[in-house]
């Protein structure tokens, strides 16, 4: 039914809350725009799409997904160019995670023209919130939850697909200080690492709590097995640049999200000619090109900061230090250019912003 139309159902709010948005303090995902998309699925298929106005959700206590875990989420941008253009920055990767994370969490997938489209629709009913400053966007929250009223573990056969829209503000980050982790693990061979799924958050609080409590904003995650090579920093994928080459973790694993903020990052450094390397990088490797001198930058990639400079890494009982976040010439370009691109103000030869 989905493929033949995507007719969605509107109704508009007669209740517009824009006016009460206080444009210059929008701290992240606390103000919610007009609409939402809400999308059911049951009888073994999805039902039509309706854009409505955003409100609770009302749920059995036996809602599935709260006793069992099975929800997952998705993060893009939309921005408003100078001159009004709304993008949405390459929703079609967010469309096939989502499809990846369905698939190992059993949960019926959306086709990934249709989830493209209905983020669009989205977006487009609500664009005069995307506010029309430099550095502001409005962030993009597709999420999927089982919503069987039924206390048993097996898959779900009712689920619910929702898509909200939060204005947020430029993402001023402050240089980070992360901990190597050595006895926690985010993500194991054969676990759900790579799927956007609730469960992988709601554990990892609890070690980067105690890291927070030593002073670190974050942690750098290890492998789960041996704790000796880096995967990603908090809930972003890590970069480094040593002796002029960008390394980071490869994604042959499947303990490591596959970041779109990361692969852009690539992608534009490959065509500027810079080399970059994806392969494992030990605990060891980056230690030792610290302690030597041949690290010059590492950041953290993610949607919501676009990219966080590293400023010290907690190793055991040292702090390193990196050198001072002002000499990262090709982390600040490339994050320059991502912004540039996202704002309308470079031209897009990637052909990665869709236009609504
Ligand atoms: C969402 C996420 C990222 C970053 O992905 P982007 O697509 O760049 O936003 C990295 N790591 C984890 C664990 C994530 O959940």
């Amino acid at each position: 039914m989905l493929q033949d139309t995507i007719s969605v159902k509107i109704t508009k709010t007669t209740n517009s809350h824009i006016g009460d948005v206080d444009w210059d303090n929008l701290p992240f995902g606390r103000v919610f725009s007009d609409h939402m998309l809400v999308m059911d699925y049951s009888d073994g298929e999805w039902h039509q799409p309706e854009i409505i106005p955003f409100a609770n959700l009302s749920l059995h206590p036996a809602t599935s997904a709260i006793h069992y875990g099975q929800s997952i989420f998705e993060g893009m941008k939309a921005n408003k160019a100078e001159n009004g253009d709304v993008s949405i920055f390459r929703p079609a990767m967010n469309a096939n995670r989502f499809k990846e994370s369905c698939e190992r969490m059993c949960m019926p997938t959306i086709p990934e023209d249709v989830f493209t489209e209905l983020v669009r629709k989205t977006v487009e009913i609500d664009s005069n919130w995307i506010p029309n400053k430099e550095g502001y966007s409005l962030y993009i929250r597709p999420f999927m939850f089982a919503t069987d009223e039924f206390l048993g573990i097996r898959p779900s056969e009712t689920y619910k697909f929702v898509i909200f829209t939060c204005p947020v503000g430029a993402y001023y980050s402050e240089p980070v200080n992360v901990k190597i982790e050595e006895f926690y693990t985010r993500a194991s061979v054969g676990g759900v690492g790579r799927a956007k799924t609730a469960g992988n958050y709601g554990a990892g609080l609890y070690p980067a709590k105690l890291g927070q409590n030593q002073g670190f904003h974050q942690l750098v995650w290890t492998d789960g097995k041996e704790h000796k090579y880096i995967e990603e920093s908090g809930t972003m994928n890590i970069v480094f640049i040593i002796n002029g080459t960008i390394i980071t973790p490869s994604e042959d694993t499947d303990t490591i999200l596959r970041g779109v903020t990361k692969r852009s990052v690539i992608e534009i450094a490959k065509s500027w000619g810079i080399p970059v390397e994806e392969r494992k990088v030990s605990v060891e490797e980056v230690v030792a090109a610290i302690k030597n001198g041949t690290m010059q930058e590492a950041f953290g990639a993610g949607t919501a900061a676009t990219i966080a400079p590293i400023a010290k890494i907690g190793y055991r009982d040292e702090i390193l230090e990196l050198p001072p976040v002002d000499t990262f010439v090709i982390s600040t370009k490339i994050k320059n250019y991502l912004d540039d691109l996202k704002a309308g103000k470079v031209e897009d030869t990637f052909g990665w912003c869709l236009k609504v």
